[in-house]
């Protein structure tokens, strides 16, 4: 059997994440990363005997628990005995104490929310090693309803604040730390410098975490389990990820690597030219485009709601993935075992973070049951590449390889396309209205220079019609629905702050351009409660 488990925390020292149900626990990994350090997550439940790998260090994130509760969660004892460093944050802080002692952690008085001025202790003239290099008075953020009420047996106190006399702890002979305080938001300035002073001045861990060294060890982690003969098939969009995937499964097998693109009739204006120039062209990636776009829309005749809708469209990608894997087969001599997926890091992050003890932690998921069905199926396994890989890595990865700046930065498109973006039923003319739109829009977006200082934008047909007056003469046409967003992680959005002119500029050209629309209107909804897509 080949080895899967070639995979970065096996070759990069890494700091383990347990989290314990904060908000903010995915931004610990991504501010180590940003250091080059490596960093994975993984729930408060861990059992130390079940890691198959040793970390350099172990961070306790916050929680939305307080450790007394009967039902809280509370980490694997094995994780102190483990003989590497050990940071806790806030919940993780209350952690480290209240195992200590039951009485050492107790509901606060005044909670603390925002802005707290940290001041470091000094010993003999030094700051602890977890404050080395940072300026003694601090600004933290706080967010905590409990505090300590007493210094842990064995540890000593090595930054205070106002309200919190144990605001940073440090145990005196062993690598153990307990902050009250997030270094990893970035309303604490000096966060990301404490966090490196944890990672790399305390445990040791190396800065080796740069997409140039993930390449070379994922191209051989990818021939090693693919095999000299294995096939495989993986689906493009010409978004990000998928191009970043393909190309970096053509790097690794070449032509075994087949991309396939479905032209499901709902595509934006040139999308499947744009792709096939960019990928076979210019990258150098096995690709077929496979043109089902009668199937699909005579599949959606008559269906107007999204959900079925959704389902139609991913049910029909499998059967042409299936019918396409068949092929392969019988023109190549290798058997079509793996399926690619393009699977980034905050989906892993999303399905195993720690939601409660009320709820059950979610399985892995993918979009749209699509992998599953095939696995199922067809017996395809499962490739994800791009697995441990936050989106700006991803990104990084891309410019690595040469991808083009324009198609790195593009916006995210959903896999079902201009379906969802059609509401209620889709037809071949509304599709046509929708692309035209998107087009104008999307250009006008680049023209003027703000592509890069989107989150993601694009038009939406609304069926209903309005009445409008064109050349005199009364009009009874559909409305187009502008939709642009300002997001850093697509989890909250807030609709792009376009001026006036802009708007209205965009609007005459639909209506003048696009036949069957009279009437053009901007969504102001955020998200939430507003979803980015509009089904
Ligand atoms: N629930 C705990 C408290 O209120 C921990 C909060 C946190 O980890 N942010 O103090």
């Amino acid at each position: 059997m080949p080895s899967t488990e070639v995979i970065p925390h096996n070759s990069f020292d890494t700091i383990l994440v347990l989290d314990n149900g904060s908000q903010y626990t995915h931004l610990i990994t991504r501010r180590l990363r940003e250091i080059n350090v490596y960093s994975e997550m993984l729930p408060c439940t861990q059992k130390l005997a079940d890691l198959t790998w040793k970390p350099k260090g172990v961070i306790l994130s916050g929680g939305p628990y307080s450790v007394y509760e009967k039902d809280a969660p509370h980490i694997d004892p094995a994780f102190f005995d483990l003989g590497v460093p050990i940071l806790g944050i806030c919940y993780g802080l209350q952690e480290i104490a209240h195992r200590l002692h039951a009485d050492n952690v107790v509901a606060g008085t005044a909670r603390e929310y925002g802005h707290a001025d940290l001041q470091a202790t000094r010993f003999g003239g030094h700051v602890d090693k977890l404050f080395e290099g940072l300026e003694d008075a601090m600004t933290v953020w706080m967010s905590h309803g409990d505090k300590l009420c007493n210094l842990p047996e064995g540890f000593h106190t090595i930054g205070t604040t106002k309200n919190s006399e144990f605001a940073a702890i440090a145990h005196k002979s062993e690598p153990v730390y307990g902050i009250q305080f997030h270094p990893e938001v970035t309303h604490t300035p000096q966060g990301g410098q404490l966090l490196k002073n944890f990672a790399v001045g305390i445990c040791g861990a190396s800065q080796n975490w740069t997409m140039s060294e993930f390449i070379g060890q994922e191209i051989k982690r990818i021939r090693d389990l693919v095999g000299p003969v294995g096939q495989v098939l993986g689906a493009v969009s010409g978004g990000v990820d998928s191009t970043v995937a393909a190309k970096l499964m053509t790097e690794a097998i070449g032509d075994r690597f087949h991309a396939v693109l479905v032209d499901n009739g709902c595509m934006r204006l040139n999308e499947c030219e744009l792709v096939k120039k960019v990928l076979q062209d210019q990258l150098g990636i096995n690709l077929t485009v496979v043109d089902a776009s009668e199937e699909f829309l005579a599949g959606l005749k008559g269906e107007s709601d999204p959900e079925k809708k959704r389902k139609f469209i991913g049910g029909k990608f499998i059967d042409v993935f299936e019918a396409e894997a068949k092929k392969i087969e019988a023109q190549s001599n290798g058997k079509v075992e793996f399926f690619l997926q393009g699977t980034l890091y905050p989906d892993v992050i999303e399905s195993i973070s720690f939601k409660g003890p009320s709820q059950t932690i979610k399985t892995h998921h993918n979009v749209g049951g699509i992998a599953e069905r095939l696995m199922a199926g067809h017996g395809l396994k499962l490739i994800e590449p791009l697995r441990e890989l936050f989106k700006d890595e991803v990104r990084e990865l891309g410019r690595q390889m040469n991808i083009s700046a324009e198609l790195v930065g593009r916006h995210p498109f959903p896999g079902p396309g201009l379906a969802i973006r059609v509401l209620g039923e889709v037809t071949k003319e509304k599709v046509e209205m929708a692309r035209k739109a998107d087009n104008i829009f999307i250009s006008m977006i680049r023209e003027a220079g703000l592509y890069d200082d989107i989150g993601q934008a694009y038009a939406a047909l609304d069926p209903s019609r309005a009445v409008g007056v064109m050349g005199d003469k009364r009009v009874y046409a559909n409305i187009i629905l502008l939709r642009a967003i300002s997001t850093r992680d697509f989890m909250t959005a807030t609709p792009y702050p376009f001026s006036y002119e802009f708007l209205t500029k965009v609007s005459t050209r639909i209506v003048n351009e696009v036949d069957g629309v009279c009437r053009v209107c901007y969504d102001f909804t955020s998200k939430p409660p507003g979803t980015i897509e509009m089904e």
